[in-house]
């Protein structure tokens, strides 16, 4: 296949944000692929090259490109940086760049896909002294068989700024429109798409077998399944109300949600958001074989950090440790956990999706034989607002967050947040009602004893809509040395040159990140701002809403993309909320 009908088509949809438009243009472009090449086509149009959870990074600095440029056309890079500088998009300076190289050689040969994505896929296996080297040498001579426009969409594929807006939905009704005739069919593909997480995957599927070979998708051990999600209760009151008359209470435990895949001696983790994170588990892939009465499983599970002395639950962030490549084996010893089990989604061949919860913790009890590091979450069955509150007090006591309720016939919804599972936290019950998760954006420089590290950050919250990140407001306060020490590190790998296409901040910080890091925030109140764009004119035309005293509460949440942190959909629900509350209280 041309890497030209790509390009055209990436061209086009990166000038419309309308998801009618996105949508044709995908069905075109679908259209004209080949079966052989369709799962390729995905990945690259959402600048990947195989599912996240494979790990496969691209990797390329901006140097190295601007160099291979350089390289290909013959032009110095102080003029490619120049126009660098001037379009703030490297792609598009290669444009206006490689059109003035072909007005003089005319030698432009034909590229297809597979070659490009062949080549991407040898530079993101490229490791040790001479990558670099390596790395040029492969993209400027893909640049120098590509159009102006050819090469623009491999740079920003490289470089990880191709930015389509294009959600997952859109593109599954586009495959749905292209190879069944009718967008209806996407409920079949969202169902393969939740138990592999694979869209390539998916899409090969439905180009090769049609609809019934989708609807035939079945789990497949060592591919993550997309995880159930719950929806927030704010009391003991709501629960019932939204529950009914009998149901499931486990306690919320404050750790790592993993997905354990275990086939005999073989066992893969996965995180919340489907990285494998076997490394940072060695205890885990050694200990949990020895206890699982199953020849293949897939469980899902919360690992805890725990004061060996007491037993008692340490919060999250004593797990934070855990996350380090080297002397990993140091911080297992320091800073020992439990696995507390809480679901079972396959067993021996079977999908146990559809099972209801009732007879899927019966099988996960039958599986898992539990030990001093192997636990059954702690459940019980509520039928009052007594039963739900005693729980929770519990459960707060041993060092939970609050209490995960479920129905006890519904199925595992995989990829959804529904009402079959609720969460009740304690600070619900506290002004805000919730904590945030927001986008690290940006930083203003520290001065006094926060000198030579950030002494406020800029966050933002994430708009769906738009796959943008908008500014709610600069956080200050909650930070101790050692979270500044910490923050400071991860930051400095994520500062860009200029202000990424996708922050939308009229405020202006002292430097600019890559949107990627997620911390959680609590703050007293929301408000209208006409300076944040979260939310920008749906509340009230030319204003946007921000937080109110906001306060870092020590999580960082590494096992969240920024793209799972708080909508602006869910900052409008609380706006809303907290008026209804201070509404209520005035009747009062
Ligand atoms: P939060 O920010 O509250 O952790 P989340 O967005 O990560 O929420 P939710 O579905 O809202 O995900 O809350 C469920 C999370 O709570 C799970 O992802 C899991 O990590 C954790 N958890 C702790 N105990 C349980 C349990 N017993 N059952 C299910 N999930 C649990």
């Amino acid at each position: 296949m041309k890497y030209s009908i790509l390009a055209e088509s990436l061209n086009k949809m990166e000038s419309t944000t309308k998801r009618l438009q996105l949508t044709q243009h995908l069905v075109e472009l679908f259209e004209k692929t080949p079966g052989d090449v369709i799962s390729k086509i995905i990945y690259l149009l959402q600048g990947k090259l195989r599912p996240d959870f494979e790990g496969i990074e691209l990797g390329v600095a901006e140097k190295l490109a601007i160099r291979a440029i350089s390289k290909s056309s013959g032009i110095a890079v102080k003029k490619i940086e120049q126009e660098y500088r001037k379009t703030g998009d490297l792609g598009q300076a290669a444009t206006i760049i490689l059109e003035q190289k072909t007005q003089t050689t005319f030698l432009v040969e034909d590229i297809s896909v597979e070659r490009v994505y062949e080549t991407l896929f040898k530079i993101a296996k490229l490791e040790g002294a001479r990558s670099q080297d390596m790395k040029m040498k492969y993209i400027s001579s893909l640049l120098n068989d590509a159009t102006p426009l050819e090469a623009s969409y491999i740079l920003k594929i490289l470089l990880g700024t191709l930015r389509l807006g294009v959600a997952e939905n859109t593109v599954m009704d586009a495959l749905a429109i292209a190879y069944t005739g009718s967008k209806d069919n996407r409920k079949a593909l969202e169902h393969a798409y939740n138990v592999s997480s694979d869209l390539g995957k998916v899409a090969e599927t439905i180009a090769s077998k049609g609809l019934k070979g989708v609807e035939d998708f079945e789990i497949e051990m060592f591919n993550p399944i997309r995880p159930m999600l719950a929806d927030r209760v704010k009391s003991e009151e709501e629960s019932i109300e939204k529950m009914g008359v009998e149901f499931a209470a486990e306690y919320k435990l404050d750790g790592e949600r993993v997905q354990l895949h275990v086939e005999g001696e073989k066992v893969v983790l996965f995180s919340r958001s489907l990285e494998n994170i076997s490394e940072y588990y060695p205890d885990i892939i050694e200990k949990i074989p020895k206890v699982i009465s199953a020849d293949q499983v897939i469980l899902e599970a919360e690992a805890v950090a725990i004061n060996e002395n007491t037993g008692e639950f340490l919060p999250f962030q004593e797990l934070m440790h855990r996350r380090r490549k080297y002397k990993i084996e140091k911080a297992v010893s320091q800073y020992p956990i439990t696995v507390n089990f809480f679901d079972v989604l396959y067993y021996n061949q079977k999908s146990c999706l559809e099972l209801g919860y009732a007879e899927r913790r019966k099988l996960l009890e039958k599986i898992v034989k539990e030990d001093d590091f192997a636990k059954h979450v702690p459940m019980t069955i509520v039928k009052t607002e007594n039963d739900i509150e005693d729980f929770l007090e519990n459960s707060i006591n041993s060092g939970c967050e609050g209490l995960m309720l479920k129905m006890l016939d519904k199925p595992y919804q995989a990829g959804s947040r529904g009402n079959y599972w609720l969460k009740l936290k304690r600070e619900y019950r506290n002004e805000l009602g919730d904590s945030l998760d927001l986008v690290v954006i940006g930083a203003f420089f520290g001065r006094g004893r926060r000198t030579g590290r950030y002494g406020t950050l800029l966050l933002a919250s994430y708009d769906d809509d738009t796959d943008t990140f908008t500014s709610i407001c600069k956080v200050g306060t909650g930070f101790t040395d050692e979270y500044l020490d910490q923050l400071y590190q991860i930051l400095s790998d994520k500062v860009t040159l200029k202000k990424n296409p996708r922050i939308n901040s009229e405020m202006e910080a002292d430097v600019w990140f890559e949107p990627e890091l997620v911390i959680e925030i609590v703050a007293s109140e929301i408000t209208l701002s006409p300076i944040h764009k979260a939310a920008w004119d749906e509340i009230r035309k030319g204003a946007g809403l921000a937080l109110r005293f906001p306060k870092f509460t020590g999580k960082i949440r590494v096992e969240k993309f920024a793209e799972d942190a708080s909508t602006n959909e869910e900052v409008i629900t609380l706006y809303k909320g907290q008026k209804k509350i201070a509404h209520d209280k005035s009747l009062m």
